[in-house]
């Protein structure tokens, strides 16, 4: 009989700590688990399930503009914000409730209320005051929104506030230029709102390729979306009425009914005790591992957005079967996080693999560009002026395709199916000898013929 309590203990039921508990339960590990909110995490509850409704829920406006070119009149549409929220709430508590039998399923033992940790086998129960011994700990608390740290601050919201709003916004501000903040700014545009994006670098979407940046930056604007660049806010309070008074360092002043604050996501780390076990973080807050997830203590794990490595939901799963494995599978495995695929759920959406150009650039030096961007079929008759971008990176010296940047519909769709075929290594030559599916807007990516030539800067 062992000494501990569990093999395991998990901190967080969110993508990484339940796939991780799960696939050690499986393997005949005695595992608990505390989650201090919702079992579901960030990804069910408050990220991209609930997200992903009110981009379907807002991309129905467009479509039914879009549907008279094509001959339908949809007279009198109208939104209720309250039908969408109790829809779409009722899913997500089916889905956590699903995550919650999937736990218990597996013989894992669940406890509802946060943990802390004491040493390197010790953990705290918060709510019952007691402590629980484990062989093992792994780390999963996922990441939390970052705040501007501005007065008025009480006045704003975040993403998680977000999905509790009781009534849409007429006028949002929204503060953040990267996804999250691009994806609200057209769901709430989309459903009729009035919106100000303000960002304080050039253009929104940070990391992600030049073209499709532009592209989404456009995209914004075609939308309805106003896109305040080189700007921050400096202050929120709020007037007679009740609406929030936003000031930016560009000297405006806009008025909202809400205001949001999408400014990126910090590590959750904040309280939990790592210093007592010895857990070192890294500059950013997150807990430093290894390629199999171990801390800088033999005993304690970490996976998902805590590690800060690549923060999405499919990341977390990965390195928390990757840690099962190794811990109680005796299979050391390191999750490969090369060429993840990930898309971006604006309106039109966003699918990229791979390198940006000019990541590429700096670590081949030559490489060749094909790109395309054009108006796609569906828009001739809805009479969308909506543009399709697809670019292929392609290193010189091998051909090898090193990264693949789409927006445009159904990208994040078929940025999945490409992403084998970028984690593959296949060449240029290999996409080309596949054969187009006609017509569709994915073709252009096994027919792209031109290199793509910079203009002559004169
Ligand atoms: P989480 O899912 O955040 O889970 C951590 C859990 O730990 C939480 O439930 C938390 O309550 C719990 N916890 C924390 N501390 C304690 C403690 N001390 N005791 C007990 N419990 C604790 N990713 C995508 O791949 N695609 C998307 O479209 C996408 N959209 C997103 C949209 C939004 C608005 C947000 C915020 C995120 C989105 N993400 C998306 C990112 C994705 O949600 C995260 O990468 C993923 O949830 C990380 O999983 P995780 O297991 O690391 O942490």
């Amino acid at each position: 009989m062992s000494d501990f309590d569990f093999d395991l203990f998990v901190i967080g039921a969110g993508s990484g700590g339940v796939r991780a508990a799960r696939m050690s339960a499986m393997r005949g590990a005695r595992v608990a688990i505390a989650e201090e909110y919702r079992v579901g995490g960030t990804c069910v509850i408050r990220g991209c399930v609930p997200k992903k409704f009110l981009v379907y829920a807002s991309a129905y406006g467009k479509a039914f503009k879009e549907a008279e070119g094509y001959g339908w009149s949809v007279d009198g549409a109208s939104h209720d914000w309250t039908t969408l929220c109790d829809n779409l709430h009722a899913e997500v508590d089916r889905l956590s409730g699903i995550y919650w039998k999937n736990l218990s399923n597996s013989g894992v033992e669940i406890y509802s209320q946060r943990a802390e940790i004491e040493d390197a086998h010790t953990i705290r129960l918060q709510d019952d005051d007691r402590t629980i011994t484990a062989k093992y700990i792994l780390i999963a608390t996922g990441g939390q929104p970052a705040r501007m740290g501005i007065p008025g601050e009480e006045l704003t919201l975040d993403s998680n506030d977000v999905f509790l709003m009781k009534e849409r916004p007429r006028h949002v501000v929204i503060n953040g230029g990267g996804y999250i903040a691009c994806e609200f700014a057209q769901v709430f545009a989309g459903l009729g709102s009035q919106v100000c994006q303000i960002y304080r670098g050039d253009t929104v979407l940070r990391g992600f390729d030049d073209d499709i940046r532009a592209h989404v930056h456009g995209e914004l604007k075609r939308s309805g979306v106003r896109v305040m660049t080189h700007a921050n806010t400096i202050k929120v309070s709020k007037d007679g009425t009740g609406q929030r008074v936003v000031e930016t360092d560009t000297g405006d002043t806009i008025k909202a009914d809400a205001v949001i604050q999408a400014v990126g996501r910090n590590p959750y780390t904040k309280g939990l005790g790592l210093e007592n076990a010895g857990v070192e973080l890294d500059k950013a807050g997150a807990v430093k591992v290894d390629e199999y997830s171990k801390t800088s203590v033999d005993s304690i794990y970490a996976v998902g957005d805590v590690t800060n490595r690549v923060n999405l939901t499919p990341v977390a799963i990965r390195e928390g079967a990757a840690f099962a494995a190794t811990v109680f599978g005796e299979t050391p495995t390191a999750f490969d996080h090369a060429d993840i695929a990930s898309a971006v759920f604006t309106q039109p959406p966003v699918g990229v693999v791979g390198l940006t150009e000019a990541e590429a650039r700096r670590k081949f030096g030559q490489i060749d560009i094909y790109k395309a961007n054009f108006r796609p079929m569906k828009n001739m008759l809805s009479g969308s002026e909506s543009r399709m971008v697809v670019k292929l990176v392609v290193r010189q010296d091998s051909e090898q395709v090193v990264g693949v940047h789409m927006a445009g519909d159904d990208s994040p769709e078929i940025i999945q199916a490409v992403g084998i075929a970028v984690k593959a290594g296949l060449t240029k030559a290999q996409f080309d000898a596949t054969c187009a599916v006609h017509p569709t807007v994915a073709e252009e990516l096994v027919t792209l013929k031109e290199k793509w030539t910079p203009p002559e800067i004169s």
